[in-house]
């Protein structure tokens, strides 16, 4: 099939229509990449502006992920995405990269195949939600693959159950952190914080952003953790305005959850999570095995090697 054949053009003309609201960017058969072909098999994910697609190396027969983006959408998103993959091609819970490129009015990246987000795996769970022992699991791993992210300088501003994706094969027991189109860099190679901002337009996921994401503030390395506070606690038993849409209403039901926040299902120490969280300022490092510390103590056997409980699906 010609490299253009399979591409539909549809996403040039109405960029309104994106990610997972609009038709397959890419149909089944098509070849991307010049230097390097892989063939579209089929859609796997979409997100806000980029859709993802199961593909074939046809050089080595290795099936991959392809992410593509409209470059009529903020083409810079997958720029940015691209490098800060590349920067991370050394953390266990970032996805690899094989290769980028354009086709038709499209920018790609072709990476590393992974599994259905926690997400899609909580809706099959028995109450929607996991055991405190899976629950601590992710929050140990995406804490892991935080503090790498925030080492190179930049913050997700986008951690969300969504966004956490299970490998496969021989990487069945690790999870992932996707969708990069919303970072930032606040550290400089130098060790200089980008200045901070008296008011910061507002980047993230109502449902799970930080109190001071609300406020507009300029966000910092904790409030990733703050996202992935919450997500822990809605794979654990769920979140009290899970269905609120209007921001203001998920801020104040926020601030009164942590008045006098408790878990029914993690126990009384993770309690102290969201009270050590309070205590990071913005350009302040976290200390990530603190938080590993007390996600251990919220179930008695936290075993990484134990197959999670979505394993015999
Ligand atoms: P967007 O940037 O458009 O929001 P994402 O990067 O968040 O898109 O991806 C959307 C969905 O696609 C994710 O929720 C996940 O389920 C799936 N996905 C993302 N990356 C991969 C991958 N490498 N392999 C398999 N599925 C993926």
């Amino acid at each position: 099939m010609n490299q253009l054949q399979g591409v539909q053009k549809n996403a040039e003309y109405y960029p309104a229509e994106r990610g997972k609201l609009a038709a397959p960017f890419l149909e089944t058969g098509t070849i991307i990449g010049l230097k390097r072909p892989f063939q579209v098999e089929k859609m796997v994910g979409g997100g806000g502006f980029g859709q993802i697609f199961r593909a074939v190396d046809m050089e080595t027969k290795l099936v991959v992920a392809v992410k593509v983006e409209p470059k009529s959408v903020e083409s810079g998103r997958i720029v940015l995405e691209l490098h800060i993959l590349v920067e991370l091609a050394h953390s266990p819970h970032i996805p690899k990269v094989h290769y980028s490129g354009e086709i038709g009015g499209y920018n790609f990246i072709v990476m590393q195949l992974l599994g259905s987000n926690i997400t899609d795996l909580r809706k099959f769970q028995k109450g929607r939600c996991f055991s405190a022992e899976t629950t601590a699991r992710v929050g140990i791993q995406c804490l892991e693959g935080l503090k790498q992210i925030h080492e190179l300088g930049y913050i997700h501003r986008d951690i969300k159950p969504s966004n956490i994706c299970v490998g496969i094969g021989e990487h069945k027991r690790v999870l992932y952190i996707v969708d990069f189109g919303m970072a930032r860099q606040i550290r400089f190679p130098s060790g200089a914080f980008r200045p901070e901002r008296p008011y910061a337009s507002f980047r993230g996921t109502t449902r799970y952003v930080s109190l001071a994401a609300h406020e507009r503030k300029e966000q910092g390395f904790a409030d990733d953790i703050w996202c992935l506070f919450f997500s822990l606690l809605e794979l654990a038993e769920g979140l009290p305005w899970k269905n609120v849409v209007d921001q203001d209403q998920v801020y104040h039901a926020k601030q009164l959850l942590l008045r006098n926040f408790q878990s029914r299902k993690m126990g009384q120490n993770f309690g102290t999570f969201p009270r050590a969280l309070e205590l990071i300022k913005r350009t302040e490092t976290p200390n990530y095995e603190n938080f590993i510390v007390i996600l251990k103590s919220c179930s008695s056997r936290v075993n990484e090697w134990e197959e999670f409980e979505w394993d015999d699906h």
